[in-house]
């Protein structure tokens, strides 16, 4: 009998609760509730939009676990990235340390994490370590289990969640790679033997890659080989720091045709610090040098890998580029690679970033010249061949933006899936899964935005943004009154401070106006014979003034008045 979506009690049921990755790209994380047990997939984070200015990151936001805490049996990470674990070294205090399961290189960077967080901290770390995928645990009433995926991180797991309501099936990130030959390394059609109803829950960022490279991951490699033994200069690789896997092939290479390698980047010389530790990338020592040695070797020797490929303003690219780096310099016959794909929104700055190379080098290399980079995510094809293999009851898309997710049931559809198995969750829902079938329940969780801003954590909330995006926008006008507080006349002179909306020294008449205004918006207010409260007079002169300047330059300032009473 086919199962259906349809409604059913509350008891004994699985819920599945995403706090965050369903309507963004990053700070991943779901909670699967059963009974009195929480077990928890992945704490992401995620950078900011243009429009939260100053924002370091953005965390999942976690009171629907206040009180819950006690409840918590685990916290599985499928792998390194951050936006899966970037978030862990804030919530796993917030929530008491629960015990984190994941393969060796996702617990060797949480670890990483937690020190940079707040030295000390990873001693608190209680860690299960997955050792294969043949691996089961157990947590409360949960069993998990695990399977292979493929990613662009060593140690990507796949995660199986047993109840006795259902069983889900989460790759986390996953891509499927072919050989050459289009055979697929690896499969996933054992999945489909697990016990009903099964539960899918995909990664669906390349639900709109419907038409991908063709190009292999060895294909890609082959190109990176072929640029760096044909260099006659230097070459200079910018590429994420977390393709750890592509950093320790151009590693083992280097190696092999006699090159060195520096390594710019801090989170860069992270990550392969501790891939190498793990025994995961094999080379000798000296194949790699810091930067400040490059010059002790000829330029046709040596191979440099960087972050900035994304055109950020302070990375290591960014600098070479803008002859601000202290060691590295571009010559024209050196040979610089992106190896990296656009995030969307940065196509403008990396644009203006290959302009100001292509007038300093002669052999600049992105992949829409030669394929140099495969991404680490799947196609829409990928997607339709893992539902036909894994053969699921319903199908959660997850981990993308909403069009993307709606994207991936279209898919799914397309290939005669009922759409009533289909859930598109927002962040917050709440799906209720039960032996007789799923559904929604109407009340969403709490999941706004965690702000991190420098050491405070959801301290900063939309007011105080709103002001910065004033303030980033037309700049600030500040009017400083002495009053005095008997007579409630103005002492000495009115101050004016100006940042950021026009430059005082050049605009003494639009000034000297304003500073009559407000004059005369304080003797409106209190000639009368009552005595107003101060905040009385500053709403006055603030809307006097910013009706003034408005006129005078269609800009909005935020005007601050400030009355100092004698
Ligand atoms: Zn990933």
């Amino acid at each position: 009998m086919p199962i259906q979506a349809h409604s059913g009690s509350a008891k004994g049921s699985l819920r599945i609760i995403p706090l965050g990755g369903q309507e963004e790209v990053g700070r991943n994380m779901t909670l699967f509730e059963y009974g009195g047990d929480i077990v928890i997939l992945d704490m992401g984070m995620m950078f900011p939009e243009e429009d939260m200015p100053g924002i370091d990151y953005i965390i999942p936001n976690i009171s629907y676990l206040k009180g819950k805490e006690k409840n918590i049996r685990g916290v599985i990470l499928s792998h390194g990235h951050l936006d899966h674990i970037g978030a862990a070294p804030i919530l796993l205090r917030q929530l008491g340390y629960p015990p984190i399961i994941g393969r060796d290189m996702t617990l060797a960077m949480v670890k990483k994490k937690l020190e940079d967080f707040e030295k000390g901290s990873a001693q608190n770390l209680k860690t299960i370590r997955v050792k294969s995928v043949e691996d089961k645990l157990r947590l409360g009433k949960f069993e998990i289990d695990f399977f292979e995926v493929e990613h662009s991180i060593m140690d990507a797991v796949g995660v199986i969640i047993k109840t006795p309501d259902g069983t889900v099936i989460h790759p986390g990130d996953w891509t499927m790679e072919k050989t050459p030959d289009g055979k697929r390394l690896v499969d996933y059609s054992h999945l489909s033997k697990l016990p009903s109803p099964r539960i899918l829950m995909l990664e669906s960022l390349g639900a709109i890659v419907t038409n991908p490279s063709r190009t292999t991951e060895e294909e890609m490699y082959h190109n990176l080989e072929k640029l760096m033994s044909e260099a006659t200069g230097k070459i200079i690789i910018g590429t994420f720091s977390s393709q750890i896997r592509r950093i320790g092939h151009i590693l083992e290479y280097a190696e092999k045709i006699g090159k060195k390698v520096a390594l710019d980047g801090y989170s860069m010389k992270m990550n392969i610090d501790i891939a190498k530790e793990l025994g995961y990338i094999k080379m000798h020592k000296e194949t790699l040098i810091t930067v400040n040695d490059l010059h002790k070797y000829p330029e046709n020797k040596v191979v440099i890998v960087c972050t900035g490929a994304q055109g950020e303003g302070n990375a290591v690219l960014s600098r070479i580029i803008t002859d601000n780096h202290r060691f590295i310099k571009v010559k024209k016959n050196d040979t610089i690679v992106f190896s990296s794909s656009v995030i969307p929104g940065n196509e403008r700055t990396i644009q203006r970033l290959k302009d100001n190379l292509y007038r300093k080098c002669d052999n600049v290399i992105h992949s829409d010249i030669m394929d140099v980079h495969t991404s680490g995510h799947c196609s829409a094809m990928d997607i339709q061949e893992l539902l036909r293999q894994v053969r699921p009851d319903f199908f959660i898309p997850v981990y993308a933006n909403h069009y993307m997710l709606k994207e991936a049931e279209k898919l799914a559809v397309r290939i005669g899936f009922r759409k009533e198995n289909i859930f598109v969750m927002d962040n917050g829902h709440v799906l209720e899964v039960q032996k007789g079938g799923a559904k929604l329940l109407p009340k969403k969780v709490d999941t706004s935005y965690v702000m991190v801003d420098g050491l405070g954590v959801g301290d900063v909330g939309q007011v105080v943004i709103r002001d910065r995006q004033v303030l980033s926008a037309d700049g600030m006008f500040v009017i400083t009154v002495i009053l005095d507080s008997k007579k409630k006349e103005v002492v000495g002179n009115i101050q004016i401070t100006s940042r950021g909306f026009i430059y005082v020294k050049d605009n003494f008449d639009l000034i000297n106006e304003t500073k009559r205004r407000v004059q005369k918006a304080i003797k409106d207010t209190t000639s009368k014979k009552t005595s107003p409260e101060k905040k009385f007079i500053e709403d006055n002169i603030r809307e006097v003034v910013g009706l003034y300047l408005f006129q005078q330059t269609q800009r909005r300032p935020m005007v601050l008045p400030v009355i100092i009473e004698v």
